[in-house]
Order: structure tokens, then C-alpha cells, then sequence
């Protein structure tokens, strides 16, 4: 009898997870599934010897959660915490449902929608036993909407109600301008009080602290008592400015030395331009109907740029020289180390919709400014999901570039509108990865469509790649040699015609 309860979850997660590959659009085989099926019945009869629970002690009494390890599950503890937990197969994800809160999650994933806002978690969720399974700080940031927490460790775990309030998370972000904290979670306007050294934030109703905050170079470190944040600065740090956010609601506190000095400067000889060919090495971007690379053209494109601009007196740096594989994140981190002016990434494009064709150009933006932009940003951040609290982070502290940004990616698909038998497309914003790191105007440009016959065959051609680069580095020197605009420094506006 019990052999057969544990057979059982074990079988349906098989079937589940069959489920899954099917909607993932993978090749879906009956015998396959059958022999998978018997596969996990016969591991079921013999997993109760590996099977282990834990005893959880909650408000109502010590209770018996299915565990694995460090590994809990969350259903269960979801459950105890008051929520309906529900799986919902035509979305392939659970929904925890209490009276003020909806929390959906799919295992396999490290992301959980919390009344409609996208969050990372801490690590993933697992399917085991037919268990929805995570280690504890998992567990803690799903139960924390709820007003829940855990503690006491692996070793004598205890579900508690968390402190009354609102609890709100600290993220300090270092960029050139200053610091500044972003405190999510939070819809109140706190009572900002600075003294010599410090700066006190008082809110209305109490709140507690997710998570330590992290002190940094700016800010000695944040102690909460009750309904007070007093925040330690360093020696000639005070605050700047204050504003709130909607949409995830955020409070925000930017931190600056007391008198503004002036920028060190750099000595160099003139600006210097890093070049990002897109893809290379095993990741060869998107490919032709005539096996034209994405990889290669942009390659190409890359190089002949660099040329045009060194020839006009641009210093210009590419981030990869040949066939090799750069992570997103280094791309950009030359261009920082380098102090580049400008970084601009070279892509071409691809749809299911075999006529697109044309070229477009973007900057970053944490929200995309259409579907197809969205779409565009998930194929170019293909190797490397976005972490979308950085994107959030990196809105507000490069905010200040989004001006210049915005006027580079004009500045490119003008000179590419002026190309013989290229579309406009237009300038559009989506949240690409390869710019979230940079600390400079920074744009992306899809110079065509690889999944149209026509341009992939017009894009491979050397004198079309030619035009191209010709036409990116005239826009890189109109813009560098055009006045900046005062950037804005705590709001984003639009771009000047
Ligand atoms: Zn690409």
C-alpha cells in the first residue's frame, strides 16, 4: 500500500515533466513515455528507503514535510503557511493563493511571479518525488509575501509568522554618479532626517529587513528599530535625493559627497569606440537559409567599422578579433575599463516571419517598447537570461546615459536609413543584456534578417557589409563630435528630435 502512494506522485511527475518537453516543442514519443513511465515506478518501489521527511514546527504543531537533503518542500510549507496551493496544468506552473497575495512558480525555474511582479528566487526549484522541492532561502523568499518566515536551520526548521509590516529588501548600487539604494517592498514616503554622519528614515507603520544590508565604500552599514532605518555614511557622504518609485513600488536614496567635485580626468588623446561583434565561437547567433552566420557577418561589419574609424582618427577596440565565444557581461567590461565613449553591439536579426527584413537599432530599457523588441532581446540574451532586479538596477543607475544612449541608436539608424534597399525599422528599447553592464551610451543594431533569403545573401555580401560599417562609423563620429545633452540625472526624459 504505501509502496504504491509513493510510486504514484513519482509517476505523475514523469508524465508532468513528458508535458513539459511536449510544450517545449521537443519530439513527443509514446513508447518513450511509456518506458518512462515504467522507469519510474520501478525507481518508486525502491525510493522509500531513500525518502526522508523532516519535522517542521509550526504555529499548530510539529508537522511531517517531505525533504531531500537541504532540499524542502515548498507545497507543504506553502500550505502551513495559510496559502491554497493549486497546480494549474495549462500553464504548467503551482498558484499559492491567500486572500491578499497570488505566488505562481514552475519547477525547473528560479523565478516566481509574486502578485504579478516577475522575482528572482534565491536558487531553483525542483521537481522530486513528485515534490516541488528548494533549499531554505528558496523557501523563505516564497513564503515572505505571505508574511511568513523560516528559521532554525536545516536542523530544527520552524515556520513562524514573520514581524508585522511591510519587509523590504536594500539593494545598493555603485555607479559613477554616487550611490544608490533601492529599497523594494515599500509603498511609504519615509520622514527623511539627516544628521552629521548618518541620515535616519522614518516610516509610518514598522517594517522589517529581508536580508542584511550590505555596507560599501558610501554607506558604513543600516540599522533597523522599529519604524526607523538609520543609515551610516562615510566621512563627507550625505544624501542627494530621495524619490519614490511605482510599479514595483521603491524608495530610493541617492547618496553623494557633500560639495560636487570635479570629474578626474582622464588623459587621453581623443575618445575611444568599443566595437561588439555579436555571437562567436559555438554560439553562431542566427543562421541564413543559404548558412549564412550571424557570428561571421557581424564579425565582418565589426572589423570594417574599426577600419573606417581608425582611418577618420576614432581610436576603436573590438571585443573579440576571430571565432571565439565572449560572455555578454565581458563585452561590456572592456568598454568600462577602457572608459570608452561609446559601445555599440553588432547583431543581425531573425523572425519566424520570413519577410521581416530591414535594419533596427536599440537601446537599453528595462521594459521592451513592443512585443517583437521583447522577442529580439530574449534570441540576443539566449545565452544568458536576464536577471531582471539588475535590469531594474541598471535603469536607474544608468538613467543618466539613456539620453545619450537614445541619441546614438538615432544617430545609427539614420545613416543606416540612408543605405540603399535597407528598411527602417526604427529605433526601439528592450532590455538586452549585452548593455546592462555598460557605463557609457550604448546601443544595438540588428543590421538585417538572416531568416530572409534576400538579405541574408545582400548581408554576406562584402561590399553590403562594407556600406554597413561606413554607415555605423559616420553615426559613431556625428555623434561623438555633437554636443551631449545635460543628462537627467534622477528622471528619464525624451530624447530631444
Ligand atoms: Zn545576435
Amino acid at each position: 500500500m504505501l509502496r504504491v502512494r509513493r510510486a504514484l506522485p513519482l509517476a505523475a511527475a514523469s508524465v508532468y515533466s513528458a508535458k513539459l518537453e511536449e510544450r517545449r516543442g521537443s519530439t513527443f514519443r509514446h513508447g518513450a513515455m511509456r518506458k518512462r513511465i515504467a522507469f519510474a515506478c520501478l525507481v518508486g518501489l525502491t525510493l522509500p528507503l531513500l525518502a526522508a521527511a523532516i519535522t517542521v514546527t509550526t504555529p499548530a504543531g510539529p508537522k511531517e514535510v517531505f525533504a531531500r537533503g537541504d532540499l524542502l518542500d515548498v507545497v507543504a510549507l506553502l500550505r502551513f503557511a495559510g496559502a491554497d496551493v493549486q497546480f494549474a496544468p495549462a500553464a504548467g506552473s503551482y498558484g499559492a493563493v491567500t486572500p491578499e497575495h497570488q505566488i505562481q512558480f514552475t519547477p525547473g525555474g528560479a523565478l516566481a511571479v509574486v502578485d504579478g511582479r516577475l522575482t528572482p528566487l534565491p536558487g531553483p526549484l525542483r521537481l522530486v518525488d513528485g515534490h516541488i522541492v528548494a533549499a531554505q532561502p528558496t523557501v523563505i523568499a516564497l513564503l515572505a509575501p505571505l508574511g511568513w518566515t523560516m528559521k532554525g536551520g536545516a536542523g530544527a526548521p520552524e515556520l513562524i509568522r514573520a514581524g508585522a509590516g511591510e519587509q523590504i529588501e536594500v539593494s545598493v548600487v555603485r555607479a559613477p554618479t554616487g550611490t544608490t539604494l533601492v529599497m523594494r517592498g515599500t509603498k511609504q514616503r519615509p520622514r527623511v532626517v539627516a544628521s552629521q554622519g548618518s541620515v535616519a528614515l522614518q516610516f509610518a507603520t514598522p517594517v522589517t529587513l529581508l536580508r542584511p544590508v550590505m555596507p560599501e565604500s558610501e554607506l558604513l552599514g543600516a540599522e533597523l528599530r522599529n519604524t526607523t532605518l538609520t543609515l551610516r555614511l562615510a566621512s563627507g557622504i550625505e544624501v542627494t535625493g530621495t524619490y519614490p518609485l511605482d510599479d514595483p513600488p521603491r524608495f530610493v536614496v541617492r547618496l553623494g559627497t557633500a560639495t560636487p567635485v570635479a570629474p578626474v580626468a582622464v588623459p587621453r588623446t581623443g575618445p575611444l569606440v568599443v566595437l561588439d561583434p555579436g555571437h562567436g565561437g559555438e554560439d553562431q547567433g542566427a543562421k541564413g537559409p543559404g548558412s549564412e552566420l550571424e557570428k561571421d557577418i557581424t564579425m565582418a561589419v565589426g572589423r570594417a567599422t574599426a577600419a573606417h574609424l581608425q582611418a577618420a582618427g576614432v581610436t576603436a577596440r573590438l571585443t573579440r578579433d576571430g571565432d571565439e565565444a565572449v560572455s555578454l557581461t565581458d563585452r561590456t567590461a572592456l568598454a568600462n575599463r577602457l572608459q570608452a565613449a561609446v559601445f555599440v553591439s553588432i547583431h543581425a536579426n531573425a523572425s519566424l516571419a520570413r519577410g521581416a527584413h530591414g535594419a533596427e537599432t536599440y537601446y537599453m530599457r528595462a521594459d521592451a517598447s513592443d512585443p517583437q523588441a521583447a522577442q529580439a532581446a530574449a534570441r540576443e540574451n539566449a545565452s544568458a537570461p536576464p536577471d531582471t532586479v539588475q535590469l531594474i538596477l541598471w535603469d536607474l543607475a544608468h538613467v543618466a546615459n539613456l539620453n545619450n544612449s537614445a541619441r546614438l541608436a538615432r544617430t545609427v539608424q539614420e545613416k543606416l536609413n540612408a543605405l540603399q534597399g535597407i528598411k527602417d525599422r526604427g529605433i526601439r528599447q528592450a532590455p538586452f543584456v549585452v548593455l546592462t553592464g555598460a557605463t557609457m551610451p550604448s546601443a544595438l543594431v540588428e543590421v538585417g534578417f538572416l531568416s530572409n533569403a534576400e538579405e541574408a545573401a545582400r548581408l554576406a555580401a562584402h561590399d553590403v557589409q562594407d556600406q554597413i560599417a561606413t554607415a555605423l562609423a559616420e553615426a559613431i563620429i556625428d555623434f561623438l563630435r555633437a554636443p551631449a545633452p545635460e543628462a537627467a540625472p534622477t528622471q528619464a526624459v525624451p530624447p530631444t528630435p
